[in-house]
């Protein structure tokens, strides 16, 4: 007779739009987020019980057993396979791959060392316990059969005095045995299964002074609060340096006290360890830290504590990137998402390809708390959902420092070279006014977009180019040592000067940081200078920012980075060089991204009493973006490019998804991309109603070749009405179908909600 089963379904670690199904014996007790082992496509992989009970899909006797139901790995949560699926649904892409996003197989590797490590320990001490109980019970018969010879010697008649005392010393002797034995016994099993783990307690309780919060700021907070009681998530937008990091320390120690949990998202990790810092004097050892660049160790450990919590009463506030969404959250009181706008919460690549303050929306409908997001300049799709009811916003107009927001001077950089007041990348007001900055004792940051040396090499003679083997971009000059690098695929050689087409020397054309460090250091021999871009990473750029912070530097240079979220208080100058490489990329968010950019670079100085100066260097003095920095508020350009968005259909009135074809020949990836459009036209418009989804013709992004791949680009343009998602399944499953068919699968990525 064949053994009963019963079926489950299993996410695995893959692209696959269907969850297999696998059996168990029937007396196995399995539950939904049981974590297992399976045999798919030949293949063993680690994989998550999704329903149990369910009918099998396919002939009973093609399904395959589980191999084995990890019992000493903690299961998953029903909240975190909920928001999988959500993530899933929503960014067209499959369970397995958002699983495999918030359990890259390192961490599962890790978890099993750590269970394998508990249960030898465990083994090890029920063995102990064993040979000690053994023990006792040997002495006790021992003890027993000397107690009998004493009673009797006693009652002989013949009884040796000497006897009798050695019988009663024994006695003694072996009652003290088994007192300590079974002392040893209780200690034993009360350290309890977790000792050893390097998880030691965390008891110390707030310990920082009570925050002060100035009017307005307790205005915010007490509407935030109110906000938060008609279930909205409320989107703070205050100026830079107004506080809103005091608001957010207000909010995440009210839900601690009430015994929760906070997660508190940042776009970076450099931004992270500034604040950490801060956090560590309120919260102690109870501020836990989750980025890519802990060691896969670190990261398990945070996790696991964050597991545990639930049964251990501690309570943590979690500060990371967007991949802590994924932590396995419990009892989570309050989600904070701060610089809501910036770019860095978008993962490109792999899938899912999430806005990690989108998920934590998600993350927070799921756990039922409330969710607080900030900025100085708010992204367009947060100021829509605000107009539209769906989030509460706040205003916070005053800065907690009296100085106002640093002064504006726009450089005309092609009219100053005319009247020759330019040396090399620096305008002569520029460098007049690091002058004066340095000599006041304060000081000065730059932001240049690029990284590297030169950002082109060009020979003068013939005009040749150099570009990547891999891609279509022309490689970067780096210095020390000289090399020559492609900043898409990380393909990287040694410099040679000599033209590859005609042998005359090659120059580098244009100034990336490197290059204004370099210039710098020569206008300003005795000034110290620090530079920051992702050519200095890791420890190197704590050491950075802490130097600049400590005003052991005078000048720090740096990409983007420079411009997100610190707050230095001795900066009083900044400036941005070759502006318009900001608003180079043609997208219809570039100018929003721009502005954005530059009104946070320009909040980073004069956040003391000191008022700030802010200049930019630019060949487009009457850009709008430029103009309005210097001339408006804010607010009107948030108008002015909301109607635009409006009239032109943009996000965020319509949703807009991106599907990349990529192939290595460039003729199969046109005839490709023109079929799919081709395609996706027919079915998308015999759904459509009045007025249609456009569906575009394929076309090149800036860089349209990639590590040997070509690329084209179709976007999709939909309407934000009830038939959004369907129209967006349909598309998703147009696009398999047509991979299956064209034999092209992995061809087509899908990015919904584009960056
Ligand atoms: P934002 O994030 O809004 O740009 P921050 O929260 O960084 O601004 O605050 C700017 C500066 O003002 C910081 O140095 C901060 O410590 C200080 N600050 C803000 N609010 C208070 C307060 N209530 N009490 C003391 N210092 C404050
Ligand atoms: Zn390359």
């Amino acid at each position: 007779m064949p053994e009963k089963k019963k079926y489950v379904s299993v996410i695995l670690p893959l692209k696959l739009d269907w969850l297999p199904c696998y059996s168990v014996p029937a007396e196995e007790e399995i539950r939904s987020g049981d974590r297992v082992k399976v045999v798919f496509a030949n293949k063993s992989y680690s994989g998550i019980i999704a329903g149990c009970d369910i009918r099998p899909d396919t002939d009973p006797a093609r399904i395959k057993d589980v191999t084995y139901v990890d019992r000493n790995l903690s299961p998953v949560t029903q909240e975190e396979i909920r928001l999988w699926k959500m993530v899933a649904d929503y960014y067209l892409c499959s369970v397995g791959e958002v699983f495999k996003a918030a359990y890259p197989a390192l961490k599962i590797s890790q978890e099993e060392a750590l269970a394998r490590r508990l249960e030898s320990e465990r083994a090890r001490r029920r063995k102990t316990i064993e040979g000690i109980r053994l023990k006792i019970a040997r002495l006790e018969d021992n003890l027993y059969k000397k107690k009998k010879k004493l009673e009797e010697s006693e009652k002989s008649s013949r009884k040796k005095e000497k006897t009798v005392a050695r019988l009663i010393e024994d006695i003694g002797k072996i009652n003290e045995m088994i007192i300590g034995l079974k002392g040893r016994l209780e200690e034993i099993s009360e350290a309890g299964p977790e000792s050893g783990t390097g998880i030691g307690p965390e008891d110390r309780e707030d310990q920082g002074t009570e925050i002060r919060l100035t009017e307005a700021q307790e205005t915010t907070y007490r509407q935030t609060l109110e906000a938060f009681g008609e279930g909205k998530p409320v989107l703070i937008k205050g100026v830079t340096g107004s506080g809103k990091t005091e608001i957010y320390l207000k909010l995440a120690r009210k839900a601690m006290s009430e015994g929760k949990n906070v997660l508190y998202l940042v776009p970076e990790i450099a931004v992270s360890r500034q604040l950490r810092e801060r956090l560590h004097v309120i919260f102690g050892d109870r501020v836990l830290t989750f980025h890519s660049e802990e060691t896969a160790a670190a990261r398990r450990n945070t996790a696991e504590k964050i597991r545990r919590s639930e049964s251990d009463g501690r309570r943590y506030i979690i500060i990371g990137t967007r991949s802590a969404i994924f932590l396995p959250h419990t009892c989570l009181g309050l989600i904070v998402v701060d610089e809501e706008h910036d770019s860095s919460y978008k993962q490109d690549s792999p899938a899912p390809r999430y806005n990690g303050r989108d998920v934590a929306v998600m993350l927070a409908t799921i756990h039922g708390c409330p969710l607080v997001m900030g900025s100085a300049t708010p992204s367009l799709e947060s100021v829509f959902n605000a107009g539209c009811g769906k989030y509460a916003m706040l205003n916070l107009d005053t800065r907690f420092y009296r100085a106002r927001e640093a002064a504006v001077e726009i450089i005309d950089t092609s009219a100053e070279r005319r009247k020759n007041g330019m040396t090399g990348s620096f305008s002569k007001k520029l460098v007049s006014m690091m002058e004066k900055t340095l000599q006041d004792g304060e000081q000065v940051l730059i932001l240049r977009a690029r990284r590297a040396f030169s950002p082109v090499l060009q020979c003068p003679e013939c005009g040749e180019i150099l570009k990547c083997p891999h891609c279509n971009v022309s490689l970067s000059l780096h210095k020390n040592p000289d090399r020559m690098m492609c900043h898409h695929c990380g393909y990287s050689a040694a410099f040679d000067p000599h033209c590859p087409k005609c042998g005359a020397v090659m120059h580098g054309l244009g100034s990336g940081t490197q290059k204004i460090e370099e210039e710098t250091q020569a206008l300003f021999p005795g000034a110290r200078i620090g530079r920051l871009d992702s050519d200095t990473s890791g420890p190197q750029a704590v050491d950075i920012i802490n130097k600049f912070n400590a005003g052991e530097t005078d000048i720090l240079i740096g990409t983007q980075i420079v411009s997100k979220g610190f707050d230095f208080p001795g900066l009083t100058l900044a400036a941005v060089i070759a502006a318009d490489s900001l608003l180079g990329v043609q997208d219809f968010r570039a100018d929003e991204k721009a502005f954005q950019i530059l009104e946070q670079l320009r909040g980073r100085c004069g956040r003391r009493e000191k008022q700030g100066v802010f200049m930019i260097q630019t060949n487009q003095p009457d850009h709008p973006v430029y103009r309005q920095l210097a001339e408006g508020n804010g607010d009107s350009f948030y108008r002015i490019l909301m109607s635009e968005r409006s009239e032109f259909g943009y996000p965020p009135f319509t949703r807009i998804m991106n599907l990349s074809i990529k192939d290595e020949d460039e003729t199969r990836v046109e005839l490709l991309s023109a079929r799919l459009s081709g395609v996706l036209k027919t079915v998308l418009s015999e759904t459509a109603g009045t007025m249609p989804d456009i569906v575009s013709d394929p076309f090149r992004p800036p860089v349209d070749r990639i590590s040997g791949n070509h690329i084209r680009i179709i976007r999709l343009t939909l309407k934000k009405d009830r038939h959004l998602h369907d129209m967006k399944r349909l598309a998703a499953r147009t696009v398999s179908e047509f991979e299956k068919k064209a034999r092209c699968q992995g061809h087509v990525t899908i990015d919904v909600d584009p960056y």
